[in-house]
């Protein structure tokens, strides 16, 4: 399944393309430039700067050597041409979206998207933007769902939550001929097992604070699209609205990229061994989990991921809310905390013990538990469920 000569190339991308080390006297690691502006030898020359500043080191707000570098690497690795990293995931959907639509516009969800995604669509209802969720993964109940108005199809895949697959040449397709924008947010895969671009995506958007960073230690987020939309979202979201990345968190998420082709690794080993011993324990109604054979979208899946992360979901069978506080407060190995896509392995469920109704609404089993599956030992790991889960 997976393609060696990609990898291979992802690989050399992460450890030491436009590393540049000539530049920088020979530094193994690139120096971080805390420096917040340049300056010019005349004013014709800072002039010509400002005129394309995407291209040009004038003000940090705008571009820095040190983050530039990242950016240069989460673009290849993406094979997209152009990439920005902004100070949080949130910081890049936002730019992302209100770069898409303007007032009387509509933005179609497929199915759950990241909590506070769906909370910033919500907000921009009072730019009278508005949205809708469509809680299917089929293509064809995507094209029925579509307005009149609509200018982007927003989607994660998998989905949030449910670990459901969309069919991204055929989304990308239908939203081609209609003159809409697919945007996804491609945090769960990686652009290590999922380059959307590739298949004709529009806008690829990332939390950089998962595996991307991968130590729990560097917020941060990017959006990858084509030189021509990032010229706009640069002069005017990125510049304007000020969300840039410092160059402190640019050096670690470089870090963290250096060994994201092991980690990523690690984690699908891990998390596939996770998967099957929850498939077979009698208190387990379902795993969603992408990698696993008897999961819906596993044929397709082959088709369009070349791995699998560590981020997954299981319901309970028969249980209460206070069963699933009971199962997630026994974890030893397994922290309780919000956030995914670092080395450690944490359990979090959606239910809170009273938004039952609200979850179902969203179609998700208020027995759901969620996993993010770290690179600590399997065995312990399963052993850790199964003690929370006997008796
Ligand atoms: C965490 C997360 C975000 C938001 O990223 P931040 O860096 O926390 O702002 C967006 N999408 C997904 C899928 C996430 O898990």
């Amino acid at each position: 399944m997976k393609n060696l000569d990609t990898f291979e190339t992802d690989k050399k991308i992460c450890m030491h393309f436009e590393d540049d080390r000539e530049r920088f006297e020979g530094a193994v690691v690139p120096p971080i430039f805390h420096n917040t502006l340049f300056t010019y030898e005349t004013v014709d020359v800072l002039n010509d700067a400002l005129q394309s500043e995407h291209s040009f080191y004038v003000y940090g707000r705008g571009t820095n050597p040190t983050v530039e570098i990242v950016e240069k690497k989460l673009a290849a690795l993406e094979r997209g041409q152009a990439c920005k990293l902004f100070s949080s995931g949130m910081a890049a959907i936002s730019a992302a979206l209100i770069n898409s639509v303007k007032s009387g516009d509509h933005v179609l969800c497929v199915s759950n998207l990241y909590f506070s995604t769906m909370e910033l669509l919500k907000y921009l209802g009072k730019f009278n933007v508005s949205h809708s969720v469509i809680y299917s993964t089929e293509t064809e109940a995507i094209k029925q769902a579509l307005q009149p108005n609509t200018k982007v199809i927003f989607l994660e895949s998998p989905t949030d939550m449910t670990f459901r697959l969309i069919n991204l040449d055929e989304v990308a397709d239908l939203a081609r001929t209609k003159g809409i924008r697919t945007i996804i947010d491609n945090t769960w895969a990686t652009p290590l097992f999922q380059k959307p671009l590739t298949k004709g995506i529009d806008v690829v958007v990332h939390s950089a604070s998962k595996y991307l960073g991968g130590h729990s230690d560097v917020l941060g987020g990017a959006i990858v699209t084509s030189k021509e939309n990032m010229k706009t979202i640069f002069r005017k979201e990125y510049l304007l609205m000020g969300a840039a990345m410092t160059p402190n968190e640019a050096s670690l998420l470089l870090r963290g990229l250096r060994t994201l082709p092991f980690r990523i690794q690690g984690h699908e080993e891990n998390a596939i061994k996770v998967a099957k011993f929850l498939h077979n324990h009698p208190k387990v109604k379902q795993v969603n989990f992408p990698g696993l054979e008897t999961h819906p979208d596993y044929h397709l899946g082959k088709s369009q991921l070349s791995g699998y992360s560590g981020l997954m979901s299981f319901e309970l069978n028969e249980a209460s809310f206070n069963d699933v506080k009971g199962v997630i407060n026994k974890m030893k190995v397994f922290k309780i905390g919000v956030s995914w896509g670092s080395f450690e392995s944490l359990i979090i469920s959606p239910s809170l013990g009273n938004n039952e109704g609200k979850l179902v609404k969203e179609h998700i089993d208020p027995c759901t538990i969620r996993l993010a599956v770290g690179l600590e030992n399997a065995n312990a790991l399963i052993e850790d469920l199964e003690q929370a889960l006997s008796e």
